[in-house]
Parts: C-alpha cells; structure tokens; sequence
C-alpha cells in the first residue's frame, strides 16, 4: 500500500459544554447495529430495550430481517423507521417494508421530512407517515431523536442523533462536507456513524466518469477519508466509546485504508475508541451501552 499523507491536527478540541447524560434510567441498555453501510445500501438499527427504530431502509425486506436476527435483534422491536434522504441505497425497501408490517396488522411509522416524503414512489402504498421539519425534534417512546440538515444533494437531507438511558448516538453519513452547524451536533456521541466515503487519490483515478467525480466530491456529495480524519483530529468528542465509519465507496475505498488512517487520526487525537468499519456486505455486532 502506497504511503499515505500525513494526518495534521490543526483544531483544538471545543469546549465541552453540552452534557447528554440524562442519568434517567441508567440501569437500562441501548444497543446499535450497523445492519448495512455503503452506496449499495443502508439500514441502521438503534434502540433501548423498550423501543427500537430504523434509520434507512436500503435493504430488502429479507436481508433486514435476516441481518437483525443475525445480531440477535427482531424486526418485531422496530416501533418505526427514520429516513435520512429520498437516494435509492437508503429508501430501496422502504415500501415493502412498511407493506410486510401492515399485512401483520402493527402498521409502521415513517418519520421523514414533508418535502423527502414528496419524493419517494410509494406504489399504491398509504404509508402511516409521521413528517417533521429538518431541525426538529422527534420522540418515539423513550428515544428522543434530533434531526439536522445535512449539505448532499437530495431534496432534503438530514442526519440524526438519538439519545435514550443516557447515551447519544449520531448518525452522518451522504454529506459533502462537515459545517459548525452539524460538529456541534455530534458532540457528546458516545456512538458514532461518520461517513469515510472515498480516498481522493482512489477516487481521481479510478472508473467513474468525470462529472460523477466532481459530484462525489462537491460540497454536496460525500465525505473523503481525509475530511472524516480530520475531523476525527480536530473535532471528536473524547467521550466516545465507538466509533463507526461508514458509506465506504466499493470502487474508490478500501476498509484497511479507512482503518489505517482512522488509527493514525485517533492516534494524533489521543484516544482509543473501539473503531469499526461498517460493511455492506454484512451487519455490525450490536454494539450494547
Ligand atoms: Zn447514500
Ligand atoms: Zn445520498
């Protein structure tokens, strides 16, 4: 492997002023599952032990259920699915999703904005939608949700933290690059799902037509292995306990590169979170807090 650029720190860390923990309910446990990551398809499981959700629903039906089982989690825990933005690797089995929960009779809600609900084909479907403005607040049971806009080019885009029995995890993956708006989103993560879509070296040269490359790397397109490394070095909050890089380009990235320069970053950062790489081939461990 080719010798990488070096990693330079050149933020200081933000004060650590926004305290998550809530201290209600700590006795109980929040689990995530990276189900599947990348621009073939995404699905996201987080949830207490009450209430579960969804976030995406790049997948079939099958493999969803397939892949919860094989993390030792039901599709029956799934109270209701979040959608991030109207792109096919995150809404591909959205409806027969929300068809195979009204056959059995437990209809299934789908938080999305007005304007990314708009934009999806719902095939006869009269899904139970529950919209909300980009910014908002959402609470499902105990899981209170905050969504924020993400700068892709969708027709709305948000990522998503959720925070139940003390823990915080967020969700930002499909953006172009990382404004003070989402850094101070995701401070206080103890979980985190970053986006570390592509390698810009791999990506230059590699099959993608030149507007595609342009697209991918715009201020509306995806996060490089070196934006995610840089804000791992400038901006991760220290208290997190895992952290999860995601959306990795099939054609453009490598899960050993990801992973190399991501310890180089925490590295230089100075903290040692369990690092993941998600796949998408198959799901994460759920993770348990
Ligand atoms: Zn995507
Ligand atoms: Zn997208």
């Amino acid at each position: 492997m080719r010798a990488r650029k070096g990693i330079l720190c050149r933020g200081l860390f933000p004060p650590r002023d926004v305290c998550y923990k809530t201290g209600r309910g700590s006795t109980g446990i929040f689990q995530v599952c990276i189900l599947a990551s990348g621009s073939a398809g995404n699905c996201v499981y987080a949830g207490s032990e009450r209430t579960g959700i969804l976030i995406d629903a790049g997948l079939s039906f099958v493999q969803i259920e397939r892949r919860l089982a094989a993390a030792g989690l039901s599709f029956d825990q799934v109270r209701a699915v979040l959608v991030t933005h109207e792109h096919a690797d995150h809404v591909s089995g959205l409806v027969r999703l929300a068809r195979k929960r009204l056959d059995r009779k437990r209809p299934l809600p789908i938080y999305l904005t007005e304007r990314t609900a708009s934009s999806i084909d719902w095939q006869n479907l009269t899904p139970h939608l529950e919209l909300f403005q980009a910014g908002a607040r959402v609470v499902v049971d105990d899981l209170e949700i905050d969504s924020f806009t993400v700068p892709h080019d969708a027709i709305d885009p948000v990522g998503f933290t959720v925070r139940a029995q003390g823990v915080k995890f967020s969700l930002a993956t499909d953006l172009g690059y990382i404004p003070d708006s989402i850094r101070y989103h995701l401070q206080g993560s103890d979980v985190l799902l970053l986006e570390s879509n592509h390698d810009l070296e791999m990506l230059k040269v590699g099959p993608y037509p030149w507007p595609v490359k342009q697209r991918v790397m715009s201020r509306v397109g995806h996060l490089s292995n070196d934006h995610a490394c840089d804000f791992i070095c400038q901006d991760l909050d220290p208290r997190v306990q895992t952290l999860i890089l995601g959306h990795l380009s099939e054609q453009n990235n490598h899960p050993e590169i990801v992973r190399l320069m991501a310890d180089q970053a925490l590295l230089a950062r100075g903290i040692s979170p369990r690092l993941v790489v998600a796949s998408q081939r198959e799901p994460t461990e759920a993770f348990t807090f």
